[in-house]
């Protein structure tokens, strides 16, 4: 079974100056610049983790806001239901979660219905993705599903797993 590295968050700034895709300062760097700096994650590290997600620095009115987005507790419930599930599938094997599956069970459960099938290979073909990020982008994609407790994986998930994949996009 393959070795996996990444289970933590990693973190990089989004350029050399730190301020790009900020709203409250202007990102002074050169798109050559900006490119040199992020092409020093080389792709097959970046294949290798499953999420990638940008965070732009929020504005003093954002951190101040005290309105509350969904509580931790209903999102521990959410995930705790998804780990449950996944139990229950691999139950048996010494498979503990998505993350974690060989080629044959991927070919059970990350099953796509056709137009889903073709919308990933366009996706794949037009981000010039690599054999393993399409391999995350399934697993992920199993993963929102369980979330969404839906049994099997729909378009939405799929949409959703891709974005994911941003450093390939703004890289490759
Ligand atoms: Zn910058």
């Amino acid at each position: 079974m393959e070795r996996r590295w990444f289970y933590y968050p990693i973190s990089m700034a989004t350029c050399p100056c730190g301020h790009l895709g900020s709203l409250q300062r202007q990102c002074r760097c050169t798109p050559g610049a900006v490119h040199h700096y992020r092409s020093r994650i080389s792709g097959p590290l970046l294949d290798r983790i499953d999420i990638h997600v940008d965070l732009a620095p929020l504005a003093d009115h954002q951190m101040l806001d005290r309105r509350r987005g969904e509580s931790s507790a209903a999102v521990r419930e959410r995930v705790c239901r998804a780990r449950t599930l996944q139990q229950q599938r691999f139950a048996g094997t010494r498979v503990r979660c998505n993350a974690d599956m060989d080629g044959q069970m991927m070919d059970s459960f990350c099953q796509l219905g056709q137009d889903t099938r073709g919308m990933l290979r366009f996706a794949i073909t037009e981000l010039n993705l690599s054999a393993r990020a399409y391999d995350r982008i399934l697993r992920v994609a199993r993963t929102l599903a369980d979330l969404a407790g839906e049994a099997n994986i729909g378009a939405l998930q799929v949409q959703e797993a891709i974005q994911y994949r941003s450093l390939d996009r703004q890289m490759w």
